[in-house]
């Protein structure tokens, strides 16, 4: 998944914080667990401060109620990922927005792989729905596949 590789620039004074060991990986259960629960982000300065509550905002909030231990911070992040491609930005542009944005580190060549490894999916996703009839479905598919392989 590609939220498993993900990893908090400032893991280690998120750690410090919260007064437990925490993975560096940004969508660990224990980090999650730490940034909904307790955790005082006044002790961060301004800017990171604001990274860490987009991140919040953009990925924490559902009403599961296993949240966020639920799968949708991770799915929701996958999804991020694709809108900013299918946005027109290469895998390299989406690494550093990520990094501004939400203070996530993740290697470029992880994205591209991922969106190889979307569009692969989708391609199957197309050719079944066309084996069963489902045209319109096909097409959304086709036009997601275009619009992440240009
Ligand atoms: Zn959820």
């Amino acid at each position: 998944m590609i939220a498993d590789r993900a990893r908090f620039r400032i893991a280690r004074r998120i750690e410090r914080l919260a007064g437990y060991r925490l993975p560096d990986r940004a969508f660990s259960g224990t980090m999650l667990t730490a940034l909904t629960s307790g955790i005082n982000y006044d002790a961060f300065d301004f800017a990171v401060r604001e990274q860490l509550l987009s991140f919040f905002n953009d990925f924490l909030r559902c009403n599961c109620r296993d949240s966020p231990l639920c799968g949708c911070p991770e799915r929701k992040f996958a999804q991020k990922i694709l809108e900013l491609r299918e946005n027109g930005l290469d895998h390299r542009q989406i690494a550093s927005f990520l990094l501004d944005e939400y203070g996530i580190e993740i290697f470029p060549a992880d994205i591209l792989s991922f969106l190889e490894d979307t569009v692969h999916v989708l391609e199957a996703l197309s050719d079944i729905s066309r084996l069963k009839g489902r045209q319109e479905l096909a097409k959304k598919t086709d036009e997601h596949i275009r619009l992440i392989e240009r």
